[in-house]
């Protein structure tokens, strides 16, 4: 029997009283190798820290030279030391000199010692350090006693993150847990933003590991256990089944782990061994998050990415800390960093307090990115581990023209981004001097530019663009971010509000776009494999006209006696745009007949972004005022390949040749019917893809707020004649390895063009 009579609990009450004692740091950590020897009735306790410059220091021991600590270090991967490290998993030897990785270190004047048992120190998935024992005696070191070295590890992995800790590191240099990290992402909304990391999900920071009483510990786990399950079935049973695929994978994994029997050993385990409640679920889930860095299969990385969300959902439940979104205080430079999050969660956030957004997931074309370009954030998606890289109250700095993140920037990095913000500010003011200069090309062809919008919020920036109108308001955000259904009454307000605030501008209103990974937790349906394919927009207002009929009466009365333009999206075929126009006709008599003030005209345009539409155009365009192309979608379903997952939708340009024809088909048959055609989907706000728009016919581009000034600038620099010419005869070029994209470039390059 290696452990003493005191046992692992007691060294958990002594540890806990250790750190509670007045006393400087490194005396702290001396006594804690002390005691941990003791305990363990180990020769020799050592504690190395991980520096940033990759060395593992050694900090304290006790039965080693002590001349030796601060002045010995190992590399990562070097010797028995480095190797934990590298591979974040426990060693135990009973012959550690025989190990091939032995490295053997003379000033420590560990020759005497063979038996070897080595647990890397570990916080929210980092390495931070290593934790080692040793005996002269050959010997094989228990499972029980690895956990008990596990535990005490947890504790020092806190004591490394306070701010006591610091003086122990020697001047210049720095321990690897503030390393300052860049990480490549993709764009979501373009622009710099420099701010504090507020972690949208907080982990709860545990702070009483020692339990004072083990038994009411093990009740309390046992009672979050239950907790967590009951609220994880509800979620799953009553929750909105046509939420997306995705989030229903996240939910089965979240119920499969919280079933687990071996997750819930492990923490009953740790609880038994003497830590409370929380102490026990942070230190199970220091382990998955390491299990989680190592793993590159990205099947398994998300698993266990969601056994993180859920210890962390635990956590909450133990400390009672469910506080909702947005009550939180928010520094007034504040950086959301999430694994992910819906469009209302961004909504819920104090717009003015926020700069920008950092997730490890999120697509160009997902909502919530299309939330944060109208908000006029700035946002990166795509980000690897940011959220167990980073804590609250880190300086961030989110390079959105680039998709780089800087998480504790050093100073020169900080110092060269600030040039940069000054840089862009003088672009801004470039931007906002062509307010009221028209946008038209060198050779006189107009390019009309209009604002995507969807909230009352955004209406705003038209003040400071100068844009021609709103060439799509997604009517459906207001659903997406209210609990339950909005009333006619409520409807109505917020469409006179919109209509207020475009003053003399015209507004498209575009009808309920939702499903696909638009949810609305009040509307339920049945769950399906394919949402994005699935009842969703037009398909379900047609089914459940009720909807339909209360949104279209709102609109005809909030437009009062001004123009309306109706917007009908996701047609698959012209019979279902003669079906939504039949409502609105009939909504328009009944206004009538109630003696109630009709629009002063109404059009009706089509959305063109189910490819379907394409070979029928001749038969859709007789029947709409105008029609608008939703790039969004209808490259994703010319493609196969789904706009919320970057994975797939980034490798097929949306300006390729076969989706660059398919788009010049729409603006012939338009031209041919003299219909006027609007392009609302991300493209047209990207420079080089408004070109080969404008190249094509497409000459009103709807786009987010922030794209109008590079747009236009774009505009008044161009001789478009020229560039049309080449591109509409490239797109009856046979050559295979033609690319539109390269051309494109090549012809705004001859011009100098800011693309
Ligand atoms: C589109 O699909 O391009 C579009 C504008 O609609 P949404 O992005 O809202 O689906
Ligand atoms: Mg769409």
């Amino acid at each position: 029997m290696a452990i003493t009579v005191a046992g692992p609990r007691g060294l958990l009450r002594e540890l806990r009283q250790t750190m509670a004692d007045a006393m400087g740091a490194q005396d702290r950590l001396d006594k804690i190798v002390k005691l941990i020897a003791d305990n363990m009735r180990a020769d020799v306790c050592s504690f190395y820290v991980l520096r940033d410059d990759g060395a593992l220091e050694l900090f304290a021991t006790h039965g080693l030279k002590s001349e030796a600590v601060h002045m010995t270090s190992l590399r990562l991967g070097e010797g028995l030391v480095g190797r934990i490290a590298a591979e974040a998993e426990p060693l135990s030897l009973s012959d550690a000199p025989s190990h091939p990785a032995f490295a053997y270190r003379p000033e420590t004047g560990e020759d005497p010692y063979v038996a070897f048992l080595g647990v890397p120190v570990l916080r929210a998935g980092q390495i931070l350090g290593v934790l080692v024992v040793q005996n002269a005696e050959t010997r094989v070191y228990r499972e029980d006693e690895t956990e008990v070295l596990l535990t005490v590890a947890t504790l020092l992995a806190e004591m490394v993150s306070t701010a006591e800790f610091d003086n122990l590191i020697k001047p210049g240099s720095d321990i690897e847990l503030r390393r300052p990290r860049m990480i490549e992402g993709q764009v979501l909304s373009e622009g710099i933003a420099l701010g504090q990391v507020v972690l949208h999900d907080p982990r709860v920071v545990v702070t009483n590991f020692v339990a004072e009483d083990t038994d009411a510990e093990s009740e309390r786990l046992e009672r979050a256990i239950r907790t967590l399950r009951v609220s994880i079935d509800d979620m799953f049973n009553h929750g909105d089944m046509q939420m997306k695929s995705e989030h229903r994978d996240i939910l089965e994994s979240y119920r499969m782990f919280a079933y687990d029997r071996g997750w819930v050993r492990r923490m009953r385990e740790a609880v038994a061994a003497g830590l409370t409640a929380e102490a026990a679920v942070e230190r199970v889930q220091n382990d998955t998050r390491a299990r989680m860095q190592r793993q590159s299969d990205p099947y398994i990385r998300d698993r266990l990415h969601d056994l993180d969300d859920l210890a962390n959902r635990l956590l909450r439940v133990l400390t009672g800390d469910l506080k909702v979104f947005g009550a939180r205080e928010l520094p007034d430079n504040a950086v959301l960093v999430a694994r992910n999050m819906g469009p209302a969660e961004l909504l819920e956030y104090d717009r003015s307090r926020l700069r920008g957004v950092v997730l490890e997931e999120g697509g160009n074309t997902s909502h919530v990115a299309i939330v944060a370009r109208s908000l006029g954030l700035v946002a990166v998606g795509q980000v690897d581990n940011i959220v167990s890289l980073s804590e609250t109250g880190d300086d961030i700095i989110v390079d959105a023209t680039t998709g780089t993140v800087q998480l504790r920037p050093p100073p020169d990095v900080e110092a060269t981004y600030a040039d940069k913000v000054r840089l862009s500010a003088k672009r801004q003011a470039r931007f906002a001097a062509l307010r009221d200069k028209p946008s038209i090309t060198k050779d006189g062809q107009e390019i009309a530019l209009f604002h995507n919008s969807g909230l009352i919020a955004d209406l705003d920036a038209l003040e400071e663009t100068g844009a021609d109108g709103v060439g799509l308001f997604r009517t459906e955000l207001q659903f997406m971010i209210a609990s339950k259904l909005p009333r006619l009454g409520e409807q109505v307000e917020l469409y006179k509000e919109a209509i207020a605030a475009c003053g003399d501008k015209p507004i498209v209103f575009r009808l309920l776009d939702i499903g696909g990974d638009k949810v609305v937790p009040y509307i339920r349906s049945a769950a399906e494999q394919n949402p994005a394919m699935g009842w969703r927009s037009l398909r379900l207002a047609l089914d459940r006209q009720g909807l339909l009929r209360t949104q279209v009466r709102a609109l005809l009365q909030a437009a009062e006696a001004k123009p309306l333009k109706i917007l009908v999206p996701m047609v698959t075929e012209s019979l279902e745009f003669r079906q939504a126009k039949n409502v609105i006709e009939k909504e328009h008599e009944r206004l009538v007949r109630n003696g109630q003030t009709p629009p002063e005209s109404i059009q009706i345009g089509a959305m063109i972004e189910v490819p379907s539409l394409l070979f029928e155009l001749d038969r859709l365009l007789p029947m709409s005022d105008f029609i608008s192309i939703g790039s969004n979608d209808l490259v994703q379903f010319l493609t196969a390949a789904d706009r919320t997952n970057p994975r797939v939708s980034r490798s097929y340009d949306p300006i390729a040749l076969p989706r660059l024809r398919a788009l010049r088909l729409i603006a012939e048959a338009a031209e041919n019917h003299g219909k006027p055609l609007t392009m609302c989907g991300e493209l047209a706000g990207h420079p080089v893809e408004a070109l080969a728009l404008m190249a094509i016919g497409i000459t009103r581009l709807s786009m987010a707020a922030s794209s109008i000034g590079p747009i236009k600038e774009l505009v008044r620099a161009v001789n478009l004649a020229p560039i049309r010419e080449e591109v509409l005869a490239a797109l009856g070029n046979e050559d295979p390895f033609l690319s539109m994209r390269d051309l494109i470039k090549e012809l705004a390059a001859r011009q100098a063009l800011p693309v």
